[in-house]
């Protein structure tokens, strides 16, 4: 079920009312929650991109540093929780300045509670930073840095748009450290146009060479929206060949292993202990609240999402009453969705099997009642001969050439 502010929520009380209260419940139910700030401001809109994110808006960045201040007062439950980990992604967060980012992470303190040892980590581009800007960040609260180096090559980088060079990506991560960051991850793609085994072995090594704690790495996928993808369209640029995006997967799952990197999610790498606790939350489909333009949340039964454009953001936090309080939800929720329990089951078994545990089948038991190697039995049995998915003792994972194919598993889940 799909409702859009426009359409139901503003006529139908009872309905808004019900939200409502789910909402609240939700708040009270929970012993900890993670918090999602999306910032969509970017200096220059690279070739690649299309998430929520704008160039040309940073003077917007004071008035949208107090919305977001605005919404957490809106939404914040009337017992503190523990707030476990704060994320700012985007966009650049690293546009805001540090007295912005403590200013949010204070509200998150006073509206929500905080955890001690709360993981906060910010989005970082290698074009954007200044070793006074990370000392003060340090100083403001954020303990971890997720740096977009997406590339070390110079020719990728400049297919892709972004600002910056290889030497400064590298550059940027030595600063992290100079600045006293023990926790820092970097950001690669593979899967790109004109991107060959050894340019990506070259950037895999250069990647190592930092010893940095975490790693991403994204196969790029081309948006038919984007500049990059027009390009393709009109062939000024190849389509990147996919068997060659998995021989670079393949590749970097040995150097990383070699490396003593463990190799947690589909897409994430990290020494041990190190996993990001935020987004390990997101693949146990954990209740999250995201804050600003676009974002999400998800608990309790319903998933809703905030308007898109920052101005709108802004101006419907500025005049509440006039944007027609989402039912409790806050002035800048747009669209919510009940999730039933057979749609939560199954996106609790799509993100569990991105990791490499896989799904518990205890914490699947536990949560639903249900045993999921049952509930899924037929997919189970089908996936398991295909050599997908293999059990272990108390999970269900998905095996190495699953990782390679796991839009296949996971539509198997989500077809019911
Ligand atoms: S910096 Fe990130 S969010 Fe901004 S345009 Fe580039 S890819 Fe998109």
């Amino acid at each position: 079920m799909l409702i859009t502010q426009n359409s139901r929520l503003k006529t139908q009380n009872s309905l808004g009312a019900f939200l409502l209260k789910c909402y609240l419940d939700s708040m009270t139910d929970l012993a900890s929650a993670h918090i999602y700030v999306h910032i969509p401001f970017c200096r220059s809109k690279c070739g690649y991109c299309d998430f929520n994110s704008y160039s040309g808006l940073s003077q917007l960045i004071p008035d949208y540093v107090a919305a977001l201040v605005e919404e957490m007062a809106f939404r914040a439950p009337a017992e503190p929780v523990k707030i476990e980990t704060v994320y700012f992604g985007g966009g650049t967060p690293s546009l805001l300045e540090p007295e912005d980012v403590g200013c949010v992470l204070e509200a998150c303190r006073r509206e929500f509670g905080m955890a001690p040892h709360a993981e906060v980590t910010l989005e970082a581009n290698p074009g954007t930073i200044s070793p006074g800007l990370l000392a003060q960040l340090r100083e403001a609260g954020v303990n971890r840095l997720s740096l977009g180096v997406q590339s070390f090559d110079d020719r990728a980088l400049k297919l892709l748009g972004r600002i910056h060079s290889g030497e400064k990506a590298r550059g940027a991560f030595l600063m992290t450290r100079q600045a006293g960051f023990a926790n820092v991850n970097l950001d690669l793609m593979y899967g790109l146009p004109r991107q060959t085994l050894p340019t990506w072995e070259s950037d895999l090594a250069r990647a190592l060479e930092l010893q940095p704690e975490h790693l991403s790495l994204y196969c790029l996928t081309i948006e038919d929206d984007t500049r990059l993808g027009r390009s393709v369209a009109k062939g000024d640029v190849p389509f990147p060949d996919p068997d060659l995006a998995a021989d670079m997967y393949l590749l970097a799952e040995d150097r990383l292993e070699a490396a003593g990197y463990e190799h947690y999610e589909i897409s994430n790498w990290a020494r041990p202990g190190m996993a990001c606790r935020h987004n390990l939350s997101c693949w146990r489909n954990e209740p999250y609240l995201g804050f600003g333009a676009g974002a999400h949340s998800c608990a309790s039964g319903f998933r809703f999402s905030n308007v898109m454009r920052p101005e709108e953001y802004i101006a419907r936090l500025r005049a509440p009453a006039a944007s027609g309080d989402y039912a409790g939800l806050g002035p800048a929720v747009d669209k919510a969705e009940a999730i039933d329990r057979d749609l939560e089951m199954a996106e609790t078994m799509i993100l569990g099997l991105r990791l490499t545990a896989g799904v518990s089948l205890g914490a699947f038991a536990e949560r639903y009642g249900v045993d999921a190697v049952k509930m899924y039995d037929a997919h189970v049995t089908e996936l398991t001969r295909l050599g997908l998915l293999e059990r272990a003792s108390r999970s269900l994972r998905l095996t190495r050439r699953g990782r390679l194919l796991g839009n296949e598993v996971f539509s198997r889940f989500l077809a019911g």
